[in-house]
């Protein structure tokens, strides 16, 4: 092995030591009767967060758009021991459903311990087509609402010493082909709430604030997108969840789930010609197949 792999082993050793030391400790018993604001639970990653936080005794408000499948999400987290689970069906692209959501939530349990903003539109997996107005949609539902969302929470937030969790992508952190307004909505996520994080520390609020950086997750929506384009592992919705709720409960500024999110972060600008040929070389692109208006997504 040379010097220069061996230094390259060694820092992803120290890097890794490192994270595993700065990461503070998980008291499961802190979440029980947490005041909890769950979005985007009707499925996926949501709907495993609100599973975990009701098992773990938490009163939950959980949210959506379709108000029949929170109401079945709702009953799952009473038999599985929530104190309590409310739903209230909202559209994250109307500023006031956004608003109105931490409304009630506050309302309903009496104050906010935790606001996790989980939710995303659904967007194409294609070549970009030029669709301006759908990317700004998207802005709204997967960016401006959780801004919106976040103003009228700190208050409240910061009488409870509370705590703010935000779902994001290795897509906002990493640029990649096919997701392009997904990937944008994702950029500026980052962007807000790792600003948002130095302003709260300069203003010594009491309120934390977690960004997930998340890779593939095994969701029906990820995957049903993902088919015929790449094919890579798919980690579990389930555990993704549980990372998310142990980095919110410990405070933690960041997390990266599965572990190799971490790594290619960390090593992103090192080799841009090396890591720009293998995000290419590990796509299957074909017109003929990926974008035919029948077959195609
Ligand atoms: P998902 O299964 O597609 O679920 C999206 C959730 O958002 C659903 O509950 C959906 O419910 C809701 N939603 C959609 N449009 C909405 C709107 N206009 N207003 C309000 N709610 C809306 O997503 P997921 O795969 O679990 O992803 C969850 C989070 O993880 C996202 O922030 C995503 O960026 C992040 N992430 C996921 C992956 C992955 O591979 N799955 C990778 C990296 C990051 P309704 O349809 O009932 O509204």
């Amino acid at each position: 092995m040379n010097l220069y792999a061996k230094l390259l082993l060694g820092s992803i050793c120290v890097a890794f030591i490192a994270l595993r030391w700065s990461a503070p400790s998980f008291n499961k018993e802190s979440l029980k009767g947490a005041r909890v604001l769950v979005t985007g639970a009707s499925t996926g990653i949501g709907e495993q967060l609100a599973y975990h936080y009701a098992r773990l005794g938490a009163q939950l408000v959980i949210t959506a758009r379709r108000e029949n499948v929170l109401k079945q999400v709702v009953s799952k987290c009473l038999e599985m021991g929530a104190q309590r689970a409310l739903f209230i069906p909202a559209d994250m692209a109307s500023a006031s459903d956004a608003e109105s959501v931490v409304q009630y939530a506050i309302e309903q349990l009496g104050g906010l311990d935790y606001l996790v903003l989980n939710h995303i539109g659904p967007s194409p997996y294609r070549m970009w087509d030029g669709d301006v107005e759908h990317t700004r949609w998207l802005l709204e539902v997967n960016f401006l609402s959780y801004a919106q969302m976040t103003q009228k929470a700190l208050p409240t937030l910061e009488k409870s010493n509370g705590s703010i969790v935000v779902v994001s992508s290795l897509l906002g952190k990493i640029c990649g082909p096919f997701a392009l307004p997904y990937a944008a909505t994702k950029f500026a996520v980052n962007g807000f709430f790792g600003g948002l994080q130095h302003e709260l520390a300069m203003q010594k609020s009491n309120v934390s604030i977690t960004i997930c950086t998340l890779g593939l997750i095994d969701t029906d929506s990820a995957m049903e997108k993902i088919k015929g384009y790449i094919n890579m592992t798919a980690y579990p919705a389930q555990e993704a969840a549980w990372n998310i709720i142990e980095a919110g409960a410990s405070r933690q500024s960041e997390t990266f789930y599965p572990w190799y999110t971490f790594y290619a972060c960390l090593f992103r600008d090192w080799f841009p010609y090396f890591r720009d040929q293998a995000i290419q070389n590990s796509y299957t692109y074909n017109p003929q197949v990926n974008e035919d208006p029948v077959t195609g997504s």
